[in-house]
């Protein structure tokens, strides 16, 4: 027997249609290129949003075309993150940190009919526009656009948002979609409903999960090209917190000065940037006020304990862990020390709040070793295994990517993990190719490619190395070719011109052979081990990320 309730469908303008109305003087702030702060309400972005739905449909833009984004966090990409789903189109942000070459091959993959841009970011957009083959480039930012290019503001000046009807959207029609190289190290398209967004935000607020109010400020620090900012734009508008976007100033003291002065309650991002606030706080006790701040939400990369702890213990901040994926929308599990624990010693609680966390509301996990599903006993490892209705079911146009699915449908998250008896996850290692760097993946499979296409290599594995503030960076295990010489600085000038100079490894050990899997797989794991301490004494050469990221300006590299 079915219920007699109303077939109503979960689409984002029913959140958009609220927060302008309910929510019509909350305020967003954004920092400006040129460091001022812009703000309004969320009425002007609703009306904004509006007036770039009905401009696109003006242009010819039509349901189910994906219009890219290239831009930071700020209120006109806010505004795209609905205007676009507001007439039907799929709002396809982009990674500004890939290497020109990756950025074209996903634009032609995805066939975007139309692109926003960030003026400060036309330098790098420059190389990627002459390799891609798109209708419109829509400029933000001031001064006059490029030949060829519409500027965002007349665009928007001259929509007439009367002419415009919103279309009686399905509920599984395609809002948004992101572009992951996390599973094989080619990038694959996530394509995310409506519904799945709306489900997403609803959890995303809960209590014990991001539990965002009307009352918070939350400043996403992930960018709005990662996954939706881990759906934190979506959720704040949901409930009505004051949103704080912070441009392209990622540094310290950028991030830290938002917080004073907008009072940000909550904030999210990956451990590389959060351990560069507390190096920054710590260097100048007391002369900040970070007390508004109650929540930290970390991710992306596992977060440092010893960070948890500093954070919790010198600052009074809560460092909330939690884990996702690209293909999640991306929330998978969060991490709260348990209501049974909350007495237990100090150790045994930062023990909870090091792990990722529990399942959020309506993501099931499962965990699969050589001999099947593993107990939940906290020690016994197998690959992670995810379903809910914010997880993808395939990937766009990839049959490749079948088989990360199960045949009774699960995803295959590639993350090795223990579950324990509470349902805890914790992360110990994982079985794909690639390695994060300060948040980023970078292909280990790609720099294998390249260095064995190098005249003087027979063989070579890129292998993640620990580090103090990436977490992880690539170094790679060389075998030359018998008779052959290469030093390192050839090779990391062999493989320059092709990646971004953050993916270039920061050590190369030559070597006799590697050691390889009964199939022929190179052994990472125990290269991984044998290298460790000729990896942690390899001298460190210069980072591109590291200035990228602190300056704001990654992707130059
Ligand atoms: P992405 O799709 O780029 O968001 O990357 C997702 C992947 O990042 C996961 O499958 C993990 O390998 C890794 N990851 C994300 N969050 C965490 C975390 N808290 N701890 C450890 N690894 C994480």
């Amino acid at each position: 027997m079915d219920g007699l309730m109303m077939d109503f469908p979960l689409t984002l303008p029913t959140i958009l249609r609220r927060a302008a109305t309910i929510f019509a003087d909350r305020e967003i702030v954004s920092r400006l290129p040129g460091r001022s702060l812009h703000r309004y309400t969320y009425a002007d972005m609703a009306a904004r949003a509006r007036r770039l739905a009905a401009a696109l449909t003006a242009l010819g833009l039509r349901p189910g075309d994906r219009v890219g984004t290239f831009c930071w966090n700020h209120h006109q990409h806010l505004e795209a993150y609905f205007g676009i789903p507001l007439f039907g189109g799929v709002l396809h942000t982009l990674n500004l940190r890939l290497h020109p070459d990756e950025v074209a091959a996903i634009v032609a993959h995805a066939e975007d009919r139309a692109i926003l841009v960030d003026a400060v970011l036309l330098p790098i957009f420059e190389q990627i526009r002459p390799r891609i083959d798109v209708e419109h480039v829509i400029v933000i930012g001031d001064g006059p656009p490029p030949d060829g290019a519409i500027a965002y503001e007349a665009l928007l000046a001259g929509a007439d948002p009367a002419a415009f009807s919103e279309p009686n959207l399905d509920e599984h029609q395609a809002a948004a979609m992101c572009y992951s190289s996390g599973t094989t190290g080619r990038a694959k398209g996530v394509l995310y409903s409506h519904r799945a967004v709306v489900l997403h935000s609803l959890v995303s607020a809960t209590a014990d999960v991001v539990g965002l109010r009307e009352a918070d400020a939350v400043m996403p620090v992930v960018p709005m090209f990662h996954v939706n900012a881990w759906g934190l734009p979506f959720t704040g508008t949901l409930v009505g917190a004051k949103q704080v976007l912070p441009g392209p100033f990622l540094d310290p003291a950028s991030l830290v000065d938002l917080i004073e002065r907008e009072r940000v309650t909550v904030t999210a991002g990956v451990p590389t940037v959060w351990l560069g606030v507390l190096q920054y706080l710590d260097q100048r006790p007391g002369a900040h006020d970070v007390a508004s701040l109650s929540r930290m939400i970390v991710g992306g990369q596992a977060a440092p304990e010893g960070m948890i702890r500093a954070f919790r213990e010198r600052h009074g901040i809560d460092v909330v862990h939690a884990w996702g994926m690209t293909e999640m929308t991306p929330l998978g599990t969060i991490t709260y020390v348990p209501s049974s624990r909350r007495a237990a010693p100090d150790e045994e609680q930062y023990r909870y709040r090091a792990k990722q966390g529990r399942p959020i509301p309506l993501v099931e996990i499962r965990a699969r070793g050589a001999e099947g599903l593993v107990p939940w006993d906290g020690a016994t490892m197998g690959e992670l295994e995810v379903r809910g209705p914010a997880v993808a079911r395939a990937y766009y146009r990839d049959p490749e990517g079948d088989a990360q699915f199960t045949a009774d449908g699960w995803f295959r998250t590639g993350d090795i993990v223990t579950i324990d008896p509470l349902g805890y996850i914790a992360v110990t290692d994982r079985t794909k190719d690639v390695i994060k760097s300060g948040g980023e993946w970078i292909s280990s499979i790609a720099l294998e490619n390249a260095l064995m296409a190098h005249p003087a290599v027979a063989e070579a594995a890129v292998i993640a190395a620990p580090h103090p503030k990436w977490l992880e960076r690539p170094v790679a295990v060389v075998v030359l070719k018998p008779g052959q010489q290469a030093t390192a600085e050839e090779l990391r000038a062999h493989l320059a011109p092709q990646f971004a100079r953050w993916w270039l490894p920061d050590a190369f050990l030559f070597v006799d052979e590697i050691p390889r899997t009964s199939t022929g797989k190179f052994l990472k794991a125990a290269l991984r081990e044998r290298y460790r301490d000729v990896i942690l004494a390899a001298e460190t050469a210069e980072q591109g990320h590291a200035g990228a990221v602190e300056a704001g300006e990654a992707g130059q590299g």
